[in-house]
């Protein structure tokens, strides 16, 4: 299959896209190969769907590898970006998708299913974007290869501020990562790191697959999006590539929420 016609906005930039073994990582690693990125597809465990997603990138005539690595554990998130240099000797984007929920009743949940939950979705967006800043500094600037000396997208969530009762954990690991994007944004800007986050509304991916296990659960869950539909990777992918390429040059520290207008409050459109 010939590579997909586009405009090649993401041309000879190295792309890590952490979790992008399924979802909406696989999503965003599948968009930006088409526009040109080398890829990085990294994944936690799953070795298969990793490949697979590498095998559709490759056979669209794009380019990627597969990579493992927890990314809460501090010597893989090193291991990993060492492993980024020696194959392609810098990186350019970070897309920090990695994240997981373990839900529990705020009153039975475990120190260790709140621990897990803060270490992928928190801890593991602060070690792989210190490294991605520690080697776009590096580096250097390219700016035949992009305005920005380099772009770190957080995947944050609705739930970066909307309460959500029964998962405290995630909700907190997803406002934490609001001002850890914030404040790194203030900090790196002067030297030309612009980051983002995105923050999805419901997509189908198998993180929610049991919200939308009936079709009553999928009325249920429509409710609460004004748009009508549940989000596709897809509709992620795109997002991210316009942060990452130099159509959003300007765009850095804030939060696009992709989300079928879930923050809209849909409960108040019939007057409340
Ligand atoms: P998913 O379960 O399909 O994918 C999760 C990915 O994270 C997988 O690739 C998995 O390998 C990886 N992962 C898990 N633990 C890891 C670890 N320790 N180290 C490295 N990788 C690890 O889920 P998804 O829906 O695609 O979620 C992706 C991101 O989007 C998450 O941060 C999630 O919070 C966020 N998000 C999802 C939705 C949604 O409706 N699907 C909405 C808002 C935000």
């Amino acid at each position: 299959m010939a590579t997909p016609a586009s405009a090649q906005r993401l041309k000879n930039q190295i792309a890590l896209i952490t979790g992008g073994s399924s979802g909406i990582g696989a999503g965003v690693a599948k968009a930006m190969a088409a526009e040109g990125a080398s890829v990085i597809v990294n994944y936690a465990h799953s070795a298969d769907e990793a490949a697979a997603v590498v095998k559709e990138i490759t056979e669209a005539g794009g380019k990627a590898i597969p990579f493992q690595a927890d990314v809460s554990k501090e010597e893989d998130v090193l291991r990993m970006f060492d492993h980024i240099r020696e194959q392609f000797g810098t990186l350019h984007i970070l897309v920090n998708n990695s994240g997981i929920q373990v839900d529990a009743k705020f009153v039975d949940m475990t120190l260790a299913q709140w621990q897990k939950v803060i270490d992928v979705n928190l801890t593991g967006q602060f070690l792989c974007a210190r490294e991605a800043a520690r080697e776009f500094l590096r580096r250097g600037p390219e700016p035949e290869i992009s305005a920005a000396l380099g772009k770190i997208i957080c995947m944050s969530s609705v739930h970066e501020v909307i309460p959500w009762a029964g998962h405290v954990n995630y909700a907190t690991s997803k406002g934490g990562i609001m001002l850890l994007m914030k404040s790194m944004a203030q900090e790196l800007a002067p030297h030309k790191i612009r980051i983002n986050s995105i923050a999805p509304g419901a997509i189908a991916t198998p993180i929610n697959l049991t919200a939308r296990d009936t079709p009553e659960e999928e009325r249920d869950l429509l409710t609460l999006i004004p748009y009508g539909r549940i989000g596709q990777p897809s509709d992620i992918g795109k997002v991210a590539v316009w942060l990452a390429s130099d159509e959003a040059d300007y765009v850095t520290g804030t939060s696009i929420f992709a989300d079928g207008g879930m923050t809209l409050y849909p409960g108040f459109a019939d007057n409340g």
